[in-house]
């Protein structure tokens, strides 16, 4: 693997606060990964942020009462709280909102239109006949032509989540005063994405790493590409960059297509708040430079196919070429990381369907650690999954607390009240060595399914070495060994090297219990940094929140160490609580669960 990673984690929308489905499917297994890859070596940079364009914004102001502003002003806020609640290790996690990401997404724009990949098409606009201005599509309903759901938006059904255009609804009507909406010749900008067949072709070809359903799908989008309206009927987004439309209230850049840009502007800001403007370009026009993208399975065209010709155009390399635009040449993405849906009693969350736990109160009442762990060991990796009360408790009080931090509690624990250090080791017997090699052997194999994004054979192969760790305590029994000091000793050492290097290995997932078990076995400084909330402003002195962090001053790395004999041990504290099992049955008080 090449030493730079970017990894690019999906936008999340800024209408409301988040539940667990948002975060499961790609928050925290992005997070694993690049805590992985920097504790490996790698140079890692891993951007989002909240987006916060779009007509449902717009809709949720109207209904808090709010502006647009102040809607994405307070959900930005909830997101920032909840994802640094998370341990997220962020490089940068910013926002659609900033002039930074206008001027990239303007900057984009103009240089796929001088290639000629963005197009000027007229289209059918909707006009309220008794003012003669021009309705955005929020304020138009109608049955959706597809579903047939009662009320779909001018711009997307959110039964289906298909994309519609307003006059494609049945019966639209007007939000404002009930009207039928007239429909009028307006022009908009369109992705010429039918210029990019070949080349996204040619360049899907030879993703063969990739995985082959993936694949098909894409290959089967492109073969039925048509033009995609990248503006819109709408008073709050990103201007377009040209004369007689800058200024234009109701004609905007699609949120779709601004949000998309995010990944590249976010890049380009965090290079900027680190003092070295440039600095993006080594993740971004480096060939050896690698980039995973991770989303839900909803997203997977935008990464495999949409955001790839934009960045084909931008490079001039669409099918009918161009020239090289102010970005240079752009990498296209390597992997594109994409997972199932977390599910509640079979169907997807849903706020409006109270089916949902929102994170804070999950993160409120069990801490980041034991959401992390079940995420990775039960989450919706390669099938949507269902998430219960009662597989929750049972992999926190079986697998969490009664293996890991067992394990971690008698080690620490007996080494403390025999030796109240870390005691050498005298000869190891065989099963001590074989042990102890397979622990070292398994930063190979939990590595290499981290690198390859299977999260769960990763947990599960780290979990299983602390299983072993355990029956070996309970095999050798160093409580019953007062009368040959110098054996109990060793199985001591072993021991507490073993939960050392299972820490290592669990680093990724757990990381604040990591830096715990780090100081408990007498470690000092920041083994696992966590990501800071900061407040920033551009040159409008306005201040933002932000995700940041100094992740490079982290001891954590990914190898086996010799465990420090003779460090002072004290009495550690219990790393997890165990759960009430009647919380398996009827959740917390605040679970929707009961309802259903
Ligand atoms: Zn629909």
């Amino acid at each position: 693997m090449s030493s730079r990673v970017l990894t690019a984690v999906a936008w999340p929308y800024a209408n409301g606060p988040r539940h667990l489905g948002h975060v499961s499917g790609f928050g925290v297994p992005s997070d694993v990964f690049s805590r992985y890859l920097r504790m490996n070596g790698h140079d890692v940079l891993m951007v989002s942020g909240s987006d916060e364009h779009g007509t449902a914004i717009t809709v949720q102001a109207d209904q808090e009462g709010l502006t647009a502003r102040e809607t994405v002003d307070k959900y930005h806020r909830q997101l920032i709280d909840d994802l640094h609640g998370l341990g997220l290790s962020y490089d940068l996690y910013t926002r659609t909102t900033t002039a930074n990401h206008a001027a990239v997404v303007q900057d984009m724009f103009s240089a796929l239109l001088e290639n000629g990949y963005v197009v000027k098409q007229s289209a059918m606009g909707a006009i309220s006949p008794s003012t003669g201005r021009t309705l955005p599509d929020r304020y138009i309903e109608g049955t959706c032509p597809i579903c047939k759901y009662d009320n779909a938006r001018g711009d997307q059904c959110d039964n289906c989540g298909n994309q519609l255009d307003p006059i494609d609804l049945i019966n639209p009507t007007s939000k404002i005063n009930g009207e039928t909406p007239e429909f009028r010749e307006t022009e908009h900008f369109f992705l010429d994405l039918p210029a990019f067949a070949n080349s996204l072709t040619e360049w899907l070809s030879r993703r063969s790493d990739w995985r082959p359903n993936v694949l098909k799908f894409s290959q089967n989008f492109i073969n039925d590409l048509r033009p995609r309206a990248i503006t819109r009927d709408i008073d709050w987004g990103v201007s377009v960059p040209l004369e007689g439309w800058r200024d234009q209230p109701m004609k905007k850049v699609y949120v779709w297509f601004d949000a998309v840009i995010g990944y590249l502007s976010a890049s380009v800001e965090w290079a900027r708040r680190t003092g070295d403007p440039e600095a993006w370009r080594k993740w971004w026009n480096d060939p050896e430079a690698l980039a995973y993208y991770f989303m839900g399975k909803d997203n997977i065209v935008f990464h495999t196919v949409i955001w790839p010709g934009i960045l084909l155009g931008q490079n001039g390399k669409g099918d009918t070429g161009g020239t090289l635009g102010p970005f240079g040449e752009l990498n296209l993405p390597t992997e594109v990381v994409s997972s199932e849906f977390l599910t509640m009693s079979g169907a997807k969350f849903s706020t409006s369907r109270s089916r949902v736990i929102y994170v804070r109160d999950f993160l409120a009442e069990f801490g980041p650690d034991a959401l992390r762990y079940f995420i990775a060991v039960a989450g919706p990796e390669n099938n949507d999954t269902d998430f219960t009360w009662d597989e929750f408790v049972r992999r926190n009080n079986n697998e969490l607390a009664n293996e890991w931090g067992n394990l971690v509690n008698r080690s620490i624990s007996m080494a403390h009240k025999n030796n109240g250090k870390v005691p050498a080791a005298g000869e190891l017997t065989e099963v001590d060595t074989q042990l102890l090699a397979a622990a070292r052997a398994a930063f190979d194999t939990v590595g290499a399914h981290l690198s390859r994004n299977r999260f769960r054979n990763a947990i599960t192969e780290a979990m299983r070495i602390v299983t072993l760790a355990n029956r070996y305590l309970s095999d050798q029994e160093p409580w019953k060994l007062k009368d040959d000091p110098a054996r109990r000793d060793t199985v001591l050492h072993c021991a507490l090297q073993l939960v050392q290097d299972c820490n290592t290995l669990l680093t990724p997932f757990l990381p604040h219990s990591a830096q715990q078990v780090y100081e408990a076995l007498g470690g000092t400084g920041v083994w696992a940094a966590q990501p800071q909330i900061r407040e920033v402003s551009e040159d409008d002195g306005v201040p933002y929140p932000v995700l940041m962090g100094d992740y490079a001053s982290e001891e954590a790395r990914w190898e086996s160490t010799p465990i420090a004999v003779g460090r002072p041990l004290d009495k550690p504290t219990p790393l997890f609580r165990k759960l009430d099992e009647s919380l398996g049955v009827t959740g917390p008080s605040w679970s929707p669960l009961l309802d259903l």
